[in-house]
């Protein structure tokens, strides 16, 4: 026998014989072991008990699991097997041992390894679920439960159906799911991955694969992994490779797309189409003052305002900083018309940010198709082309593109070729000045002008100020063109005054010839030399010049109001109108800028805004003077208002010196003679000859 054996006599307990395995299992010798009784070899008092009570009541076998007491004190786990047996009239006990230490080793080292695997299963992001070839639950994870949102007394029951049940419900195509659960009984050694969708929104990557023991497969290993959040992600990256980041509108990407649709629309029935290119004017001066921060939330609201004026099925694009693009469908000229003046109406309504109210304006060119190009870029770009012709006309307008060849075309003239040509014309002298009166609403008189450069080039003809001068602006030789026009304009004024007709000259002031070091010093110089009263000299500043270094432009500004000359704000309303910082400034006057004149009387938000900057300069005792002023019923409003000074074409345009003294009905006179006559300070006003 492999097992330990040994005979015990049943009335003393004593053991009669063995067999060598019990000697080894006892680590006694055989001889030894013969003699003992069972409560020397008991380990328990369960064994104490059951060899005093149970085993005298024995009739048949028993077996159960017990302790063995070796002779090095150890103790081993056995299975016991006691049989009665009866020879010769005397009762014996035959009692076989068999060793379990290595089967509870085996035991404890596959409970360590299902604690480890199932430490492993938990541990996991993914919910895993085991089931054997039919189908049957075998195990889960908790994250399996978590993931599929199973109610807690389904899982307690730990009934198998109800949980399939649940899982097929909460997928939004069961059927689906139940054929490819099928798929994966018939096929068992199937490996997949497919995604699964659920009602509740979530989406699971599902990774199945057969679970084999003995190269036999003996069930199936599903893992589920929530992808949700990694799908929107890639969502997101996806429109946002077709929308612009900061207002959500399609990008040039989805413009070109949507322009290749209504493209082929008009391939098969003729429908036209108009692109609206849309650039805020002075965009700059407002990120500059307000931050970038503020700046974005501006562009923001433009886009909500851009949206307000165009239908559903138009795209309006954001193709960069302020650069707006709106695709009107099925527009003709009078579509895209109709667009352009909701467009341009609609920012017309002051913006507020940062505790700022300020106007914004825009210039729009329009390309039509096909007449105008018959690809995006073709019509972009002449819709661009329009946009900057608007810019140079003076901003805050439409215009449609149209093809004029030759030398007008301002396209054609680059930056450097304008910045080249604007240094030979200053050296040639072929800059001049104009002045456009200034006219005293409540009599009639001029009493002042303002002096506005000119330029005619031979090639070139006559550009306008408000292409040149932003090119000197940004190359610098604005200083140059700005010391000109300030010595032009007092030796003009000086000249007029020794005629005895001292009128107030207005000159133009850029921020950057402002900023200039020695700009208070040079114009206290020009003064003197022309021998003109500082009085007579006021400087037109516009609001950027306060904001940009408030600090620095309030000395300038300090030490120029000492000096006598007057200040004036140009271009009222187009900047930030605040209050606040008008105040602290020696300013004297505020010229409402003629994009406000223009809707005037009719234009509801026009008139309002025209009424509150008079009221506002009446409250700070400023001078008001309007621009642009064309016709009677602007200049009769005005004067309701109680508007101070007007200019503008209804009066007089900027006019040439010989012009000029015609129509003031004064003598001409040469610049350089006139010094010593007139009294200072004396303004001798003119009366207007309508
Ligand atoms: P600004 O200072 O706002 O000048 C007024 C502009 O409006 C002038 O355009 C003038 O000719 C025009 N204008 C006058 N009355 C009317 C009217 O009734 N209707 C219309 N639609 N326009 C009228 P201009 O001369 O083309 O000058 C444009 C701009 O160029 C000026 O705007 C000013 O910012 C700048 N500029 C002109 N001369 C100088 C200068 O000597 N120095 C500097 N730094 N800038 C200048
Ligand atoms: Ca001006
Ligand atoms: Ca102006």
């Amino acid at each position: 026998m492999l097992d330990a054996v040994w005979v015990v006599d049943a009335r003393t307990l004593a053991i009669v014989a063995a067999n060598h395995a019990a000697g080894r299992l006892t680590a006694l010798s055989v001889d030894e072991l013969v003699g003992k009784t069972m409560s020397e070899l008991a380990v328990t008092p369960e064994d104490q008990c059951f060899w005093g009570e149970v085993a005298s009541g024995l009739s048949e076998q028993i077996e159960s699991d017990t302790l063995i007491a070796r002779a090095d004190g150890s103790v081993v786990p056995v299975t016991r097997r006691v049989s009665r047996l009866d020879a010769h009239g005397a009762p014996f006990y035959v009692v076989a041992l068999h060793d379990r230490s290595e089967q509870l080793r085996t035991e404890r080292e596959l409970e360590a390894t299902a604690a480890d695997l199932r430490a492993t299963l938990e541990s996991t992001q993914d919910g895993i679920l085991v089931t054997d070839l039919a189908g049957r639950i075998r195990n889960f994870n908790l994250r399996f439960a978590v993931l599929w949102q199973i109610p807690k007394n389904l899982l307690g029951q730990r009934d198998d159906d109800a949980v399939l049940e649940w899982m097929r419900r909460s997928v939004v195509d069961p059927i689906a799911y139940m054929r490819r659960l099928a798929t994966m009984d018939d096929v068992t050694m199937l490996q997949a991955n497919d995604e699964l969708r659920l009602h509740s929104g979530k989406v699971f990557e599902r990774v199945t694969m057969p679970q084999c023991s003995q190269g036999r497969p003996i069930g199936r290993v599903f893992s589920f992994r929530d992808i949700t959040d990694k799908l929107q992600a890639e969502q997101r990256i996806e429109t946002l490779s077709y929308t612009d980041a900061l207002t959500g509108l399609p990008n040039r990407r989805l413009l070109a797309d949507r322009t290749e649709v209504a493209m082929a629309a008009a391939r098969r029935d003729g429908t036209p189409f108009a692109l609206l290119f849309l650039n805020l004017d002075r965009f700059n001066h407002i990120n500059q003052t307000l931050g970038r921060v503020l700046g974005d939330r501006v562009l923001l609201d433009v886009a909500e305002r851009i949206k307000g004026c165009v239908r559903g099925v138009d795209t309006i694009a954001r193709l960069g900083s302020d650069e707006f693009v709106v695709l009107a469908h099925q527009a003709d000229d009078g579509g895209a018309h109709a667009t352009a003046t909701r467009l341009l109406d609609a920012l017309k309504r002051p913006f507020e940010q940062g505790g700022m109210s300020f106007t914004v304006t825009a210039s729009i060119g329009v390309a039509l198709h096909s007449s105008d190009g018959a690809s995006l870029d073709e019509l972009l770009r002449h819709a661009d082309g329009a946009m900057r012709e608007v810019k140079h006309a003076g901003r805050a307008g439409y215009r449609f593109h149209r093809s004029r060849p030759g030398a007008t075309d301002t396209r054609s003239r680059s930056r450097m070729r304008l910045d080249h040509a604007m240094r030979t014309a200053l050296v040639q002298g072929r800059f001049r000045l104009h002045f456009q009166p200034q006219v005293d609403l409540k009599n009639g008189c001029v009493v002042g002008a303002e002096a506005l450069i000119r330029w005619r080039d031979p090639e070139l003809g006559e550009i306008s100020p408000n292409e040149f001068i932003p090119v000197a602006e940004e190359s610098g030789f604005i200083i140059a063109i700005g010391d000109w026009v300030l010595k032009r304009a007092v030796t003009q004024a000086a000249a007029w005054r020794s005629v005895g007709a001292g009128m107030t000259v207005s000159v133009n002031v850029s921020a950057l010839q402002f900023q200039q070091p020695g700009f208070v010093d040079g114009v206290a110089e020009t003064l003197r030399e022309a021998g003109l009263p500082p009085h007579l000299l006021e400087l037109e500043l516009t609001e950027s010049i306060l904001i940009l270094d408030a600090k620095d432009a309030m000395l300038r500004l300090q030490a120029l109001a000492q000096l006598g000359v007057k200040l004036a704000i140009d271009d009222f309303g187009t900047g930030y109108s605040s209050l606040a910082y008008l105040k602290r400034f020696p300013i004297g006057r505020l010229k409402i800028d003629r994009t406000f004149v223009s809707g005037l009387p009719g234009e509801e938000s026009d008139a309002a805004i025209v009424q509150a900057i008079i009221h506002m300069g009446r409250a700070l005792r400023l001078q008001i003077v309007a621009e642009g002023v064309e016709t009677d019923a602007q200049r009769a409003f005005l004067e309701r208002a109680g508007c101070d000074l007007y200019q503008g074409f209804l009066y007089a345009p900027a006019l040439d010196v010989a012009a000029f003294e015609a129509r003031m009905g004064f003598a001409s006179v040469a610049p350089n003679v006139a010094r010593e006559t007139a009294a200072d300070g004396l303004v001798v006003p003119i009366m207007a000859m309508r």
